[in-house]
């Protein structure tokens, strides 16, 4: 194996080379090397001759373990002790990444970012100092404290009066009886229903069958400075039993609403607090409900579908279904045609829209079944589903990969419309650092991306900053996002 080139006065800052002495991993001779910095370096040789034991298993292996050793007692519990390669001393060394050599990887989920774990840092950082959008009005997203409360109706109010209620049910049906007895025998009073406030009678219910908003009357005062102590007391049991949401009726007109949760002041949507999980596309709690984080959607491709009009049903003018023949498929589409009267011999591109629909959907309209295809069992005495519906489930819950491969010919691969390819819920599309979501950030080159982070210190706050925990100082003041230790780690040890 050839060395690179050696230069002793190196100094350990600003060091220009690596330099590995006495490396003997695997089958490596106890060899020495000085690796260039900022270039690009390749290292190669016959098969066997170590390459990957010096690159992999020695330098970056090597780069891992100090790096996990910057982590806190706490944090590296979890991670577990890294052993030490078999080298006397390696210099200049640097936060590493590793991209492995397997070619063969086609998960479509891995991306650069993803498969350096640089996107695990952004979902760390937005987990930890992403602000909360509203998906429905774009405003930035509050949320309130049980002081910040009592202070605002305090400020805003004083003189009015005032109604403090809990939300108990929000837009559903039912006839809520037992609710109504429960909240009757913990001694409560009044409550409102559907914006009218009413005494709390024994046997109480509302119609079963019609949507219903349900708050309990907690406290009903007038706003004075003598009932300071009363009402911090009354806002923090009206959360608790509204489970962090509280309504203020004021002087009978205006409505107010505080919560503890993130929430949109305009439309009342909240947000969970953010986790790193919220983040991550291979997660449930993260990913897009609509295309499971793949971020891109097969969709039918009705060209492939009927490919010529001037052919009848018969013929295999509906390609899916193929010519007329003896098998199931075929029989259950006849039954349908002929319980509509859809001709089976008259070119489709003649048939009336309405018979094409059942043909093709399972119903006149043409409306595509929302049915969960992957979780859906099968019922085989079911009326005729159409073909475009039949695909759709094979294609989610194929027998086989042959049957799975098949539906693909009549299919095409779209940008999920849901999240236009993001791959994220669209709550965490919703937090942003700087103006960027984590998808956004993801997407970057690293160019950009490091741009981006150059100057995100001065976005933060002192409490978003944070103190290193284990030098209990910042790093002039800087958060240095991949060097391992300083401020940094504070993020990452509450993120375990
Ligand atoms: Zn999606």
């Amino acid at each position: 194996m050839a060395t690179g080139i050696r230069n002793t006065e190196n100094t350990a800052q600003g060091q220009e080379q690596i330099e590995v002495f006495g490396a003997r991993v695997h089958n490596l001779k106890n060899i020495d090397i000085s690796i260039p910095k900022n270039k690009l370096v390749v290292i190669t040789g016959i098969s066997g001759s170590g390459k990957s034991s010096l690159a992999f298993d020695t330098i970056y292996s090597e780069g891992q373990r100090r790096y996990m050793e910057t982590f806190g007692a706490y944090a590296r519990q979890f991670i577990g002790d890294m052993e030490r390669p078999d080298v006397d001393k390696i210099t200049g060394l640097s936060p590493v990444i590793s991209i492995e050599q397997k070619t063969t990887n086609k998960n479509p989920r891995s991306t650069v970012g993803t498969v350096t774990e640089i996107y695990d840092f952004l979902r760390l950082l937005f987990a930890r100092i992403g602000e909360a959008y509203s998906y429905n009005t774009g405003k930035r997203m509050v949320k309130w404290s049980e002081e910040e409360i009592v202070e605002n109706i305090f400020t805003k109010y004083k003189n009015k009066k005032i109604v403090l209620l809990a939300p108990l049910i929000r837009g559903r049906k039912g006839h809520y009886r037992e609710l109504f007895e429960d909240i009757r025998k913990k001694g409560f009073l009044k409550v409102r229903v559907d914006g009218e406030i009413k005494d709390i009678v024994p046997k109480m219910h509302v119609d079963r069958y019609a949507i219903h908003d349900i708050e309990l009357v907690v406290d009903r005062l007038q706003v004075a400075d003598d009932l300071k102590a009363r009402l911090s007391q009354s806002v923090q049991q009206t959360l608790k039993l509204g489970k962090d949401l509280m309504f203020l009726l004021v002087d009978d007109s205006k409505f107010v609403q505080y919560s503890k949760l993130l929430m949109c002041e305009d439309t009342g949507i909240s947000y969970e607090e953010p986790s790193p999980n919220a983040f991550s596309f291979n997660s449930p709690y993260g990913a897009c409900p609509s295309c499971k984080g793949l971020g891109t959607k097969h969709q039918i491709n009705m060209e492939a579908v009927i490919t010529d009009s001037s052919l009848s049903i018969s013929e295999g003018g509906i390609a899916p279904l193929g010519e007329e023949r003896d098998a199931w498929v075929f029989r259950q589409a006849k039954e349908a045609a002929k319980k509509h009267k859809i001709s089976l011999t008259v070119p489709v591109g003649k048939l009336p829209a309405k018979q094409l629909n059942v043909m093709l959907y399972g119903n006149e309209d043409g409306e595509q079944a929302e049915a969960d295809f992957e979780n859906a069992k099968f019922d085989p005495s079911a009326p005729f589903e159409g073909v475009i519906n039949m695909l759709y489930r094979w294609f989610a819950n194929p027998y086989s990969e042959a049957i799975r491969e098949w539906t693909e010919d009549y299919m095409t691969i779209k940008p999920c419309e849901s999240c236009g390819g993001a791959r994220l819920k669209k709550e965490s599309l919703w937090f942003k650092v700087n103006g960027r979501n984590v998808a956004e950030l993801g997407n970057m080159n690293l160019d950009n991306l490091a741009a981006w982070f150059d100057g995100i210190e001065l976005m933060l706050d002192n409490k978003q900053k944070g103190d290193c925990k284990r030098c209990f100082k910042r790093d002039k003041g800087k958060i240095t996002v991949f060097a391992g230790c300083r401020a940094y780690l504070s993020f990452i040890e509450q993120a375990f």
